[in-house]
């Protein structure tokens, strides 16, 4: 029998601009565009089963990070019909403030995270301020209380969550990051979070400067490319071209959450 394939839907729930082009590319041309991030969280399901895919920043780290909040991640689920206290799934891309927020706020749900992310963020690489800047020490202590509720699923590398849905360790921005492959009715698509925040960076080879090691970062683009069926199918983390190319979930959703799993207009 033929595999269901999954939904997938980017909530954009916020938005930061005037930035400077150093601000997104090691190495930037001054002189070059700065260009813009949105944050989104994701929504991955079909009959069998839901997964949320990160939980966005606060709206107390939104103001301390002077961060657009557009609307609270969390609420922007029930856009889409969902209640965050019923989510029995959510997959952690990597705890970094605007991905891993708000964890209290799902309390039925497991998070699933790579070893290497809850050992970055709780170990000795958060000495160092440069690479703790975007770390928020609540999410980290809110993990750890999620680990020692029993509510924690750890993944060492690959591994598959449901069948058409698999989890790759890729490190490079933070040590533990994780992408998404996902089975879609257009075939495998990957949803690369923080892998790649703009399109030009895995089209270009080009290097973010919250990075943890550099040769990951650049492997991990190899790793995009192999895992999704298209370069159409990969979904960069903070490009706000992606609300442009793909459709609106519902009309009146326009802006707000796509559909990814429809082909994107480039
Ligand atoms: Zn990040
Ligand atoms: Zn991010």
């Amino acid at each position: 029998m033929a595999m269901e394939p999954f939904q997938v839907f980017a909530i954009r729930y916020g938005h930061l601009g005037n930035r400077h082009p150093g601000q997104s590319y090691i190495l930037a041309d001054p002189h070059e565009y700065g260009p813009d991030l949105d944050y989104f969280i994701w929504v991955v399901r079909r009959s069998d089963g839901m997964f949320v895919v990160d939980t966005g920043f606060s709206a107390e780290s939104a103001i301390r990070r002077k961060r657009e909040q557009l609307r609270h991640p969390v609420d922007a689920l029930r856009l889409l019909d969902i209640d965050p206290e019923k989510v029995s799934n959510v997959i952690l891309t990597h705890l970094h403030y605007d991905h891993a927020g708000n964890l209290d706020q799902f309390p039925a749900a497991r998070f699933h995270v790579q070893d290497r992310e809850v050992a970055y963020a709780t170990g000795r690489s958060m000495c160092h301020p440069f690479l703790r800047e975007a770390f928020d020490l609540d999410n980290a202590l809110e993990m750890v209380r999620k680990i020692y509720a029993g509510r924690a699923v750890f993944h060492d590398g690959d591994s598959e969550v449901a069948p058409g849905l698999t989890l790759h360790r890729v490190g490079g921005h933070t040590a533990g990051l994780q992408i998404l492959r996902v089975w879609t009715e257009r075939g495998w698509m990957v949803l690369a979070a923080d892998a790649s925040h703009l399109y030009s960076h895995f089209e270009q080879g080009r290097v973010f400067p919250v990075v943890y090691n550099v040769a990951e970062m650049l492997e991990g683009y190899q790793l995009l490319y192999r895992l999704a069926d298209s370069p159409d199918h990969i979904v960069p983390g903070h490009d706000p071209l992606v609300m442009k190319y793909y459709p609106a979930a519902r009309p009146e959703l326009e802006g707000i959450v796509v559909r990814l799993d429809a082909p994107p207009s480039r």
